[in-house]
């Protein structure tokens, strides 16, 4: 036998099923109520934390799982118990990526945590990228942020849409830009600490899915930064600009990512972890249903036409999870997306989470069809999948520019 295995090793068995209880026990009997308060579910975020679910150095330990496992399995068992709860959970984690991508090691020692707080008293963090004009098309963006040299202080004014915690965030990270000239390589990443003036949230969106996660607009509005609060520092800014500018110069591209696209590519195997979860459920729910439920007098599953279906759903389930784990692998063995393997494994388990949970409500019948079964609420909250981190639309555009060099509009 050789090395290569897609078994788990004994300790990543024991911390799965130690999720799995959290997702079975705590998770799931909580999803319905929250998700029709639409509320954050801090109580549950409490609880993940009491027992270190909700916390730096358990996100930090599946990040560096050599494998590359240690994250798209968190993210399959947490998103298998509730979508909503599960992305106030780790929606923090996002804002924490965006630290890690860009962040020097003081920086990431000083906000991360802060992002966390502790058991006795949780904080959430959130990203803030996407603006009212600028959602797909990132180089649109307006947020402004400049530099104060009487200060040493940066200036940060804009209008930042659909943040997950946005406005309830303890420390926000906010993507804006510096240089104008450079389009998406005019970008950089800062911190905003907890309690700046300036920073309030906006509308709080009433949403289709996962709605015990908030999803906000946070408006900036002369909000100023210490100098430190520039992820990456000033210096390795300035170089980058200037590399950006003598590049465009001489009528070059490529070069260094942008510091939203940086956070973006690290995410999107989570993001298809997730919908992995979430699909696994409906599917699970699915199948037990059609072996209990009797039509004709027999279990609706001894129809090939329900069968079939319930054959396919996990075929496709289990696509998705190689694909996510392949690009986790590959993430973790440094091995560069040479074909956008990271927007491939986003896609499918988007679109395969969509799918199998319109399948399972199908399965389901009239029941499927109602708030008192879960698999109406899956689907719900499945659409966000194919939406954020690049709608579906992105990451074939992605996939399509990578394996063809040419710029597909
Ligand atoms: C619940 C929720 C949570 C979110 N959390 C965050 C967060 O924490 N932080 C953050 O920064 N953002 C967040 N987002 C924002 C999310 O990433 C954006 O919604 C997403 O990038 C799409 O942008 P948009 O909504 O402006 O859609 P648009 O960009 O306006 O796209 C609309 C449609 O046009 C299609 N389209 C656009 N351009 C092209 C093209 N070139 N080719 C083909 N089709 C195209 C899209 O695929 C889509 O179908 C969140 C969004 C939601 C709904």
């Amino acid at each position: 036998m050789g090395d290569f295995t897609l078994d788990l090793n004994d300790d990543q068995r024991s911390v799965r099923d130690w999720i799995h209880g959290f997702a079975a026990d705590v998770m799931r009997p909580a999803a319905a109520e929250w998700d029709e308060r639409e509320e954050t579910p801090w109580p549950i975020i409490q609880e993940a934390a009491k027992i270190g679910l909700y916390s730096l150095d358990f996100y930090a330990q599946q990040f560096f799982d050599p494998t590359g496992l240690g994250i798209p399995m968190t993210m399959e068992e947490l998103f298998w118990g509730d979508a909503g709860i599960a992305l106030s959970i780790v929606g923090t984690g996002l804002a924490a990526v965006g630290v890690l991508a860009n962040g020097t090691e003081e920086q990431i020692g000083t906000w991360v945590p802060q992002m966390y707080g502790d058991a006795a008293d949780v904080k959430v963090a959130a990203f803030c990228s996407s603006e009212p004009d600028a959602g797909s098309d990132v180089g649109a963006m307006r947020t402004r942020a400049v530099y104060d040299e009487a200060t040493g202080e940066w200036v940060l004014n804009g209008t930042k849409t659909w943040a997950t915690n946005g406005g309830i965030a303890n420390v926000h990270v906010v993507v804006a830009v510096v240089d104008p000239e450079l389009g998406t390589r005019g970008h950089a990443s800062f911190i905003v600490p907890p309690g700046t003036p300036g920073l309030s949230q906006g509308q709080k969106f009433k949403k289709h899915g996962i709605r015990a996660s908030h999803t906000a607009e946070v408006v900036l509005e002369d909000v100023r930064v210490p100098g430190d609060c520039l992820l990456g520092g000033k210096d390795k800014l300035d170089e980058r600009l200037a590399r950006a500018h003598e590049r465009a110069k001489s009528g070059g591209a490529g070069g260094s990512k942008n510091a939203a696209m940086a956070t973006f590519e690290a995410s999107r195997p989570a993001v298809g972890a997730m919908a992995v979860g979430t699909a696994r459920a409906a599917y699970e729910y699915a199948l037990e249903y059609a072996t209990g439920r009797e039509q004709f007098g027999r279990p609706i599953i001894d129809n090939q036409g329900v069968a079939f279906q319930l054959a396919d759903m996990r075929t496709q389930i289990d696509a998705a999870r190689l694909l996510v784990w392949r690009a986790s692998w590959m993430a973790t063995a440094g091995k560069p997306f040479t074909s956008a393997e990271g927007s491939m494994s986003k896609l499918f388990a988007s679109e395969t989470a969509k799918k199998v949970t319109a399948q399972a409500i199908q399965i389901l019948g009239g029941n499927g069809y109602t708030r008192e079964y879960p698999v109406e609420r899956m689907h719900r909250d499945s659409a966000i999948y194919t939406i954020f981190e690049g709608t579906s639309e992105i990451q074939r555009l992605v996939i399509a520019r990578t394996l063809s060099g040419v710029p597909i509009r």
